[in-house]
């Protein structure tokens, strides 16, 4: 008898198997202030997720931060990078404490000695970083009710390692009379502006399928360089609608009419600006997640995933901070390194699920709102974890 079931059946049956079979090799850096409490909530969530869809999740702690430097002598302590290296992505937290920073060199200092340090020694070139302002949670957004529309969902790529951040020269020249010139240098090359192009215009073809460029065409060599790179990329995806944005226009039409925008692609300096200024729209801290991706081999994709926010020592050890962005950090995990799309959109729904039963952690917390209960770390991990 012939095999009735459709080849694409197949091939899917098959990838499910496939998945189920497959272990994932995480390093789970959870860092300091909140990052112990939210990376738990994630972990817990991943589990859930794990028991659900049937792969395996080798999830590995080490410490990074004010924790390394405890531990080990140094913010990203010799064993910390040896995992990650061995690791197929990276699920970190946050390093950083105010009152201790200060008390030891720049150069060693978390921020720099381990993050900054990570993101040089794994090339991670994409930075991707999604707004999403569920409708239940417009209060928690600064524009105005009829500005958002359905609800905001825009999703920042922003190139990581190239533009006018690391341009050469770069440098101040005293020019005499006590005055200097300070000069940055602007650069992009074709293969820098395609691989961040192919990342945006990929993202795109998963969600609404229309990518806005953002450039300055009209004043930068890069600016048209960028345009012409990334509508010849284009090419490639014609299931994605591409339109192009000044900047400045960019920066306007995010507080008129962000609800236009599905993936915004910038080169670095700005997408710094706008990934913040598209980030105040989403309410809090607390919810935005975000991934930085480095090269691919095969169908993996090593990838950086960690909250917007950092480690919120205001909060820090008392079950206050929001696990949500920590949480979809790992769902953006599943999906971009390891191609796990469905148990990512079990999580984000779970998300969904557990703010519309109306919990909510301080920071998206409404006395105001009907059905909102307040809840801790703890029991937002909880409420996700059984809606995965
Ligand atoms: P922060 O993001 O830690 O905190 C800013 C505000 O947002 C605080 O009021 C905090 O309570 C709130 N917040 C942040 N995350 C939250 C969450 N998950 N739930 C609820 N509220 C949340 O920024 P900061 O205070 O400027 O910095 C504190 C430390 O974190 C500093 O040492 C800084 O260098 C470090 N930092 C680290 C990273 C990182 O590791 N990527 C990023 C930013 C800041």
């Amino acid at each position: 008898m012939s095999n009735k079931i459709p080849l694409s059946r197949r091939a899917k049956k098959l990838n499910c198997v496939l998945d189920f079979m497959k272990t994932y090799n995480i390093a789970a850096l959870a860092g300091d202030g909140i990052g112990n409490e939210v990376m738990a909530e994630a972990i817990k969530v991943l589990r859930a997720t794990e028991k659900k869809f049937g792969f395996t999740l080798n999830i590995t702690a080490a410490p990074v931060g004010w924790a390394g430097i405890d531990a080990a002598g140094k913010a990203l302590p010799d064993a910390t990078l040896a995992l990650c290296k061995k690791s197929d992505s990276i699920l970190f937290g946050s390093v950083g404490l105010p009152d201790r920073d200060p008390t030891i060199p720049k150069e060693e200092r978390p921020e720099r000695a381990a993050l900054l340090r990570l993101r040089k020694e794994f090339g991670l070139f994409a930075n991707l970083r999604p707004v999403k302002l569920p409708k239940v949670l417009s209060h928690a957004c600064p524009l105005a009710k009829e500005r958002q529309g359905d609800g905001i969902d825009i999703l920042v790529v922003r190139e990581l390692t190239g533009g006018m951040y690391f341009g050469q020269p770069k440098k101040t020249e005293d020019i005499g009379g006590g005055n200097f010139r300070a000069i940055d240098t602007m650069v992009y090359t074709t293969p820098e502006i395609e691989r961040i192009a192919h990342v945006a215009f990929k993202a795109a073809q998963l969600r609404r399928k229309k990518l806005t460029s953002i450039d300055k065409a009209n004043v930068l060599e890069n600016g048209i360089l960028w345009r012409e790179v990334v509508t010849r990329v284009g090419k490639n995806y014609p299931d994605v609608v591409l339109e192009h944005m000044f900047v400045d226009n960019g920066a306007m039409q995010l507080m008129l009419k962000p609800t236009q925008f599905d993936v915004m692609l910038c080169e670095n300096m700005f997408g710094d600006i706008l990934s913040d200024e598209a980030a105040a729209l989403g309410g809090s801290l607390g919810m935005l997640p975000s991934a930085s991706l480095g090269a691919t081999n095969g169908n993996q994709t090593f990838g950086f995933y960690e909250p917007a926010g950092g480690t919120a020592p205001d909060i820090a050890g008392k079950n206050l901070a929001n696990p949500i962005a920590q949480i979809l950090s790992s769902a953006m995990m599943l999906r971009q390194s390891f191609g796990l799309n469905d148990a990512a959109a079990a999580i984000e729904n779970a998300v969904t699920k557990a703010i519309e039963a109306g919990n909510r952690t301080g920071d998206i917390f409404n006395a105001a709102e009907t059905g909102a209960k307040r809840v801790g770390t703890s029991q937002m991990g909880d409420a996700i974890a059984a809606g995965v």
